[in-house]
């Protein structure tokens, strides 16, 4: 018996590995009675019946799952926003922080096409770096033409299992090129992967990127708080946490409830008035959510 990790799954087999052998291993059905699909990033007990070839035993427990793209014990979620084309989105970021800080996911938060910025532009993007670095997010700005930031991103994939997530466009399949030129992912490529349409059996991979693992599907195409209470949407908005030891009501949601310190501070301006915003907007959507069953 060994344990490893499941890089790979494809046509039935989870690819394992252990150490720097991949095992290419059977799930055996044990797992289809318990109710429970082995997923990339598994880690998994398994039975080496040769060098190349062995059979799963046991899944470990996850810290947390994906379901686009299927994948588990994700450690760090990349962030991948343009500074333009497509312009910075901050609700479409705050979506992602949320949904990653759901999953207990360490976001990266990369700028790229820092290089296309004019002077009015650049203030203002300057301005959200500097708020979403003050919450505590590491924020990296890069460009593929001056290859500012590139240098950067790679030890901080160094023992960890990464996604990159983002919109089509923005830039992920260059920026995995910059940092590892030997990949040659075609740019505009990876968002292919996604799977809507005619890709059933979808495919997951974790490549090796220096001394970490990234999976070479883009994540959270779905970006619906499916798993996400109301209540405890501010739970995701770490100032907000900060704040929150200073409300008068335990269990504060910080909307209309009296002596809130969270909305003392947005109006002080030491939380932004976007982000408030937007967990504002959140909520009405969780709350307006249809029951699921
Ligand atoms: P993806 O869909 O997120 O994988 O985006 P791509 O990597 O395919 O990039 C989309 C387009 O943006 C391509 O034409 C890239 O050349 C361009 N692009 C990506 N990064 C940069 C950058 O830092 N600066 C500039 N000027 N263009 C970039
Ligand atoms: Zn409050």
């Amino acid at each position: 018996m060994a344990e490893g990790k499941i890089v790979k799954a494809l046509s039935g087999f989870y690819y394992v590995k252990e150490g720097q052998t991949v095992y290419q291993c059977r799930g055996r059905g044990v797992f289809r009675k318990k109710n429970v699909t082995p997923l990339v990033g598994d880690y998994v007990v398994f039975q080496a019946e040769n060098e190349q070839e062995g059979y799963l035993l046991e899944i470990k427990e996850r810290k947390n799952e994906l379901v686009r793209p299927p994948i588990a014990n994700v450690d760090q979620g990349i962030l991948v926003f343009s500074a333009v084309e497509p312009d910075f989105s901050p609700i479409l970021l705050d979506r992602f922080l949320v949904l990653v800080e759901s999953k207990d996911i360490m976001p990266i938060i990369v700028i790229t096409k820092m290089d296309l910025l004019d002077e009015t532009t650049k203030e203002q993007l300057e301005q959200y770096v500097q708020d979403y670095r003050h919450i505590g997010y590491n924020v990296i700005k890069t460009s593929i033409k001056t290859s500012d930031g590139i240098k950067e991103l790679l030890p901080l994939l160094d023992g960890k299992v990464s996604v990159f997530a983002g919109q089509s466009g923005v830039g992920k399949s260059s920026l995995l090129n910059a940092i590892r030129p030997e990949l040659q992912l075609k740019t505009g490529a990876i968002s292919h992967h996604l799977g809507r349409g005619k890709h059933t059996t979808r495919h997951v991979e974790l490549i090796e990127i220096g001394n970490g693992l990234v999976a070479d599907t883009p994540g959270f195409s779905s970006l619906e708080f499916i798993d996400i209470e109301a209540a405890d949407l501010n739970l995701y908005f770490p100032e907000m946490v900060k704040w929150s030891e200073g409300c008068k009501f335990r269990g504060c949601q910080h909307i209309n409830e009296p002596k809130c310190a969270v909305k003392e501070a947005v109006q002080a301006g030491d939380i932004p008035v976007y982000r408030y915003e937007h967990y504002l907007q959140f909520y009405e959507e969780i709350k307006d959510r249809k029951p699921r069953f």
